[in-house]
């Protein structure tokens, strides 16, 4: 392997994926420390990223807490899922992408009952049939739906799911992986009981742990209800309130880089501030990929700022991945598509990326279409 240097040190890619996602020199940096996992720094630390997560949700330290998780995002999905579902219980989940399948796979795995609600890719889900199931269906325990669902970058209605299942006795659960730090979200009044999201997404650190933000009062009466050892979140909740510490070893150099990650958030104005930055980015690669003769997957009126799916263009000489490698030889990584009824491929919006890496993107890739001979218009 040949790394390239430049003046300023070793050039990375420009990552306009959904994560893991460019992170700026200084979260790197934080990490270039040994911390003990015992440590009164590491453990005020801990305690710090709680509390400053539970804030981003605009929700306050006695009814909210957070549940900080080993792994990547799906291990704090799954920590929810098996943790959360009375053992009788029947789980709910709206879907209309690939994440919200891949809770109901978890609750299939978990042998936990499950009754789904589906709408196509392209499809915001409708507040009225959530009641409807949910007046139909009195067994259901918990709701789960996805934020921002990655796979198209649409943005569904949690406020209003939310206010639906607060009538009912059944906890919610939002999958906020993508926007959590970003899109603002009011935990308290989205009625939300339980929502992840993860160290590598909006709020810019690296791989290695999921967050939990969960109702006190909910979490505290799922005693009993974990299906597994590690990923028991009443057990992780109750070790770090105990005594600061994780039950089992932290990914320590990733917790202190997400410190750094979280100072960076408030320098750059808090949630507003980055979502602002992202919506920049968003604007501009729509406008210069319209420019270019791309179509986008969604309508705009359901798109987020997250991520954005562009269609194949109709052209024979258009290969994805031949697009792909074209523009990472130039040092820019897009995303496959994971939409099942129509070719797209995806470019993220997010991370330490600005309107400037937008645009040589843009160049970029107008020069890969030259290269491959692919005529938009
Ligand atoms: C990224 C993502 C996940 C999965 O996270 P991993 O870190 O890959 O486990 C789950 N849900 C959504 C909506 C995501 O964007």
């Amino acid at each position: 392997m040949q790394p390239k240097a430049t003046i300023s040190g070793w050039k990375d890619k420009v990552l306009f994926t959904p994560g893991p996602l460019t992170t700026s020199r200084t979260v790197k940096q934080a990490m270039l420390r040994d911390l003990g996992s015992r440590d009164f720094e590491f453990i005020g630390l801990v305690k710090e990223i709680r509390d400053e997560l539970v804030k981003l949700g605009q929700a306050g330290l006695d009814e909210y807490t957070t549940v900080l998780m080993q792994g990547s995002g799906t291990f704090g999905l799954e920590a929810v899922i098996s943790s959360t579902v009375p053992p009788d219980g029947k789980l709910l989940v709206i879907v209309n992408g690939a994440y919200g399948k891949r809770l109901v796979k978890m609750a299939s795995v978990l042998k936990i009952e499950t009754v789904t609600l589906e709408y196509p890719e392209n499809t915001t889900p409708i507040p009225e049939q959530v009641e409807a199931a949910l007046n139909g269906d009195p067994g259901i325990t918990n709701v789960a739906v996805v934020h921002c669902e990655t796979t198209t970058g649409i943005i569904n209605p949690i406020a209003a799911i939310g206010e639906i299942v607060s009538k009912t006795k059944a906890t919610y659960f939002v999958d906020a992986m993508s926007s959590y730090g970003a899109v603002p979200v009011n935990l308290p009044e989205c009625g939300i009981d339980y929502l992840v999201s993860s160290a590598n997404k909006c709020i810019e650190g690296v791989p290695g742990f999921s967050f939990v933000l969960a109702r006190i009062d909910a979490l505290e009466k799922t005693a009993g209800y974990s299906r597994t050892l590690s990923l028991d979140l009443l057990e992780q909740y109750r070790g770090l309130e105990k005594n600061g510490q994780f039950r089992f070893t932290p990914p320590t150099h990733t917790l202190i880089a997400f410190r750094q990650a979280l100072a960076e958030l408030e320098a750059e104005g808090g949630v507003a501030g980055r979502g602002d930055r992202y919506r920049h980015n968003y604007e501009t690669l729509m406008e210069g990929m319209q420019r270019l003769g791309f179509k986008e997957y969604l309508a705009r009126e359901d798109q987020g700022y997250i991520i954005t799916s562009f269609l194949y263009p109709e052209d024979a000489n258009f290969q994805f991945e031949a697009f792909y490698e074209h523009l990472n030889e130039k040092d820019y990584v897009i995303y496959p598509g994971k939409v099942s009824d129509a070719d797209c491929f995806r470019i993220g919006n997010i991370g330490r990326i600005s309107e400037s890496d937008v645009r040589a993107l843009l160049a970029a890739i107008q020069e890969t279409l030259i290269e491959m001979g692919v005529k938009l218009r």
